[in-house]
């Protein structure tokens, strides 16, 4: 099998070839029929986050060991299964779950192996998609797509994932009757407005610095868009709503600026749900916490149960597909590169060849 592996952070991806995967116990392999490339394999890549005050958090640090194969937005099918793993269908496409626990802890246990202490998540603990070949360690992790195309389900893994989960923490009654500010028009800004029309969501009202993206999320159904740099900021989005009272604030960006007016602009009682990691710090004023009665809830990824349930809104058909670019996965390195330079129109997704 093939792998493009980050073997020095901040260095080229590279090709490594190796034993095809014998899988041991429940483990099964998978031929990689998609690989999408995500902003956090940047992060992989760059081996960290800012942290603000002057601080980094160091993935090294974090149980990430090079090399490392990234891609934690895989599809494959089903190649080998360990002697223990329960039979699967191996004419199916499925979508793995990466974001894999330690499976035995009380989290693990509650079904948030997203939220482990002992993460085993796959392209970041575990090698990914990156490859010709995948491990999961069981099949519990793979979830039919039926006859959708891998790259356009590819993504759902991550982006998808995030964007969901993100929404399932606001009161479902909230999220009918009142309309949800969302900071940030990329591609997870626009995703969200997807599940929010599927939810049965009032609609958002969607803030960008870009006048193009703005006009994408017009375009993707948003009540209406904002210009972050609006001097009047708080007052636009006011008037877009057509009530002082925001009570649902999601931030893609995770910029001081963006965390800053997002938790302003929360009535008494309101979240703010953090997603993005662009990373700096914020002065909040403390006392506002307790004098809003406000929540700041940060999001990572989702759980196994939440991509199953998003998954079936997109086999009803209630979503429509991602704008996805795709690359032959030889092309692995200048696909991230590209993503680093911000050249990536859609969401790009790595196409392995299988010998
Ligand atoms: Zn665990
Ligand atoms: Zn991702």
């Amino acid at each position: 099998m093939k792998c493009y592996c980050i073997c020095d952070f901040k260095a080229p991806l590279q090709m490594m070839e190796k034993e095809d995967f014998v899988p041991q116990g429940t483990q099964v392999v998978l031929d990689v029929k998609a690989a999408g490339v995500c902003h956090s394999d940047l992060h992989l890549w760059e081996g960290g986050y800012d942290l603000g005050h002057g601080k980094r958090l160091e993935l090294k640090d974090r149980g990430v060991a090079l090399p490392l194969t990234p891609g934690h937005e895989t599809v494959g099918v089903v190649r080998a299964m360990g002697p223990d793993a329960p039979a699967l269908d191996t004419s199916k496409h499925y979508l793995i779950y990466p974001w894999i626990g330690c499976g035995q802890c009380a989290v693990c246990q509650r079904g948030d192996e997203n939220l482990c202490a002992a993460p085993a998540c796959l392209g970041i603990h575990r090698h990914g998609g990156y490859a010709t070949q995948i491990v999961v360690p069981h099949p519990r992790y793979l979830v039919d797509i039926g006859d959708m195309d891998p790259v356009l389900a590819a993504p759902y893994a991550c982006s998808g994932l995030t964007t969901f989960s993100a929404l399932k923490k606001f009161d479902p009654a909230v999220l009918q009757n009142e309309p949800v500010v969302i900071f940030g028009a990329g591609g997870l800004g626009l995703m969200c407005l997807q599940w929010l029309h599927a939810m049965g969501g009032k609609g958002a009202i969607v803030v960008d610095l870009d006048p193009a993206k703005r006009e994408a999320a017009l375009q993707a159904g948003a009540l209406a868009a904002i210009d972050g740099n609006s001097d009047t900021l708080v007052a636009d989005i006011q008037a877009a709503a057509g009530t002082r009272n925001i009570w649902s604030v999601i931030d893609y960006v995770g910029a001081p600026a963006t965390a800053t007016q997002a938790f302003n602009l929360l009535v008494k009682g309101g979240k703010l749900v953090i997603v993005g990691l662009f990373g700096g710090q914020s002065e909040w004023s403390l006392a506002l916490f307790p004098l809003k009665a406000a929540t700041v809830q940060g999001s990572y990824v989702g759980n196994l149960a939440e991509l199953r349930e998003l998954m079936a809104f997109v086999k009803e058909g209630k979503v429509r597909p991602i704008p996805v670019s795709r690359h032959p996965l030889d092309q692995a390195d200048d696909t991230l590169m590209a993503l680093h330079d911000g050249k990536v129109i859609g969401r790009a997704v790595l196409t392995p060849s299988v010998e």
